[in-house]
């Protein structure tokens, strides 16, 4: 049985070091990048600790973290600046000197040639290793990390700069942790991973209410559930011998849940509402415009972060003033005045109207109140209303009253649009499927 869960099991600390974060300055993501990396390889992180660029801070943060973990991760402060401090504080926390690498000094002055600028001598001080660590070479950067055992507890030290310290990682740092046999250094021998199964269109507890046998408490693979700005998350975290039967068991629940959820699942991991979008206009061949008011261009920009949207997506058109939608679209008077440019018959009008007028397979329109204000009696701050014209009859439409703050309600309101669309596609897609698997009528 893997026990990765056992308190008696080792556990890594994450040191994040800099000023800049702890005044809140900047976001320390690394803290939360390398616990899923550690994750991954069946450590679990015990602490975070974040310290600013001070000698006294960073060597008791330094020493308490070699108190309590096995695994001691550090990012950050191995710069030039004298405010970088963790190579020096290394050095006194083992008790050795700091000595001179002259390859890593020389592949420092490499980089700076290379990116045609002249190599401070600054830069000599990231040349300097605690005597007798190892030294992880930077292919993106000119600070080197350090790798060393101290008293049974292994130091990492890695760059801040996320994109320095995720390669580092994953190159050098990952396959020396997996060949020191991390079982017999009692951080237990297990493989850890994590899928996210994304879910729009129902609520944390309906969601779950679907899943109660898989989200109960101590259940393998465990199922957890989060939710952000209407979207649900479910995270599957499976524990194994091997990478292999980890997959296996993720594999085994995803199925479960894609089969319960249906079309409330868009997609998984980083996955957006705009990529399965584009994947499902892309793979039927069709094109799509937009006309927005409530949520400013917004769905617009969701979309434009896919590669490759100028294939299926033709534009959209952001109009607020009526005049501006009768003198683009031809919005009627008599509808202006039964609906006041918010309404379920004005979103089915405007998808019809910038189908036609930008020839398009798919027009989409979204309206309503982003608030704070209301639109009057019965016209509430997030109510909002969107539909789907594809030229047939039947215009997909939703009405939905979001609360929140005016970003929170545009935000959640694109997602609807985009959502709607996707089911739309879906729908699409699922009637030329049946339409293929007709019985050919031909007399034989
Ligand atoms: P350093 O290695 O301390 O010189 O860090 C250089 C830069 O890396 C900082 O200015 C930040 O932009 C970034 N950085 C450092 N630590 C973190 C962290 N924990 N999370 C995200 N970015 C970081
Ligand atoms: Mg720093």
């Amino acid at each position: 049985m893997v026990c990765t869960n056992n308190s008696f099991l080792r556990k890594a600390e994450i040191l994040s070091i800099g000023s800049e974060l702890t005044s809140g300055a900047q976001l320390d993501t690394n803290s939360q990048w390398l616990s899923r990396k550690l994750a991954e390889i069946g450590v679990a992180t015990g602490w975070h600790s974040t310290i600013p660029d001070d000698v006294e801070a960073n060597l008791n943060g330094f020493i308490l973290a070699a108190s309590r973990a096995g695994l001691v991760v550090i990012t950050g402060g191995l710069g030039p600046t004298q405010d970088d401090l963790t190579r020096e504080t290394l050095a006194r926390l083992v008790g050795v000197e700091l000595v001179f690498d002259e390859a890593s000094w020389v592949a420092i002055q490499d980089l700076f040639h290379r990116r045609h600028r002249i190599c401070p001598e600054r830069n000599r001080v990231q040349a300097y290793f605690p005597k007798g660590s190892e030294i992880i070479p930077n292919a993106n950067g000119t600070a080197p990390g350090v790798f060393l055992i101290h008293q049974g507890t292994i130091f990492v030290a890695l760059p801040g700069p996320p994109r320095e310290m995720e390669q580092m990682w994953t190159n050098e740092v990952r396959p020396r942790l997996l060949n020191a046999n991390l079982g017999k250094l009692g951080f237990g021998d297990g493989f850890l991973s994590r899928r996210t199964i994304r879910t729009f269109g129902a609520g944390e507890s309906a969601v779950e209410e679907k899943l109660l046998d898989l989200t109960r408490r101590g259940a393998d693979p465990e199922v957890g559930i989060t939710a952000s700005n209407a979207i649900i998350n479910l995270s599957i975290t499976a524990r194994g011998a091997d990478q292999a039967d980890v997959q296996a068991k993720i594999a085994l629940v995803e199925e479960i849940i894609r089969d319960r959820l249906g079309d409330l699942v868009f997609g998984a991991n980083e996955d957006t509402l705009a990529e399965a979008v584009g994947l499902l206009l892309e793979e039927l061949n069709l094109t799509v415009s937009l006309v927005e008011s409530v949520t400013c261009g917004h769905t617009a920009s969701l979309l434009g972060a896919v590669p490759g949207i100028s294939k299926w997506f033709a534009g959209s058109l952001v109009l607020y003033r009526p005049e501006a939608k009768d003198n683009l679209l031809g919005y009627p008077k008599d509808l202006l005045q039964r609906e006041e440019c918010v309404g379920p018959e004005t979103a089915r009008f405007l998808a019809k109207a910038v189908r036609e007028k930008m020839g398009t397979d798919l027009g989409v329109a979204v309206v309503g109140y982003a608030g704070p204000g209301d639109g009057g009696p019965g016209r509430p701050a997030g109510l909002v209303f969107a539909a789907v014209d594809d030229g047939s009859s039947v215009t997909s439409e939703h009405t939905q009253n979001w609360h929140g703050s005016r970003s929170e309600i545009q935000h959640r309101t694109a997602l609807m649009t985009l959502n709607l669309l996707r089911l739309k596609l879906l729908a699409i897609k699922a009637d030329q499927i049946s339409c293929q698997n007709m019985p050919s009528k031909e007399v034989p």
